[in-house]
């Protein structure tokens, strides 16, 4: 992709240093990540930072992980 191209409020979302949010904003946003991700959405457009943030946090990389298998056991019932 030519970054050139895009427009600049786009390129500040996806810029290079990725806004990483806060744990607050991260459980905010959770439920609706996990939506996403299980849609088959681009969920890391639509939350930038989230993906980040449960990288370098185990506590919300856990809670994402308990609520994705949670969220995958109610769609198949
Ligand atoms: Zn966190």
């Amino acid at each position: 992709m030519n970054s050139r191209d895009l427009d600049p409020a786009l390129l500040r979302l996806l810029g290079t240093d990725e806004p990483e949010i806060d744990c607050d904003e991260c459980f905010a946003q959770l439920d609706r990540y996990v939506e996403l991700e299980l849609s088959g959405a681009p969920a890391d457009t639509h939350i930038p930072g989230l993906r980040a943030h449960l990288v370098g946090c185990p506590a919300c990389a856990e809670e994402h992980e308990s609520l994705r298998a949670l969220l995958e056991l109610d769609s198949v019932s």
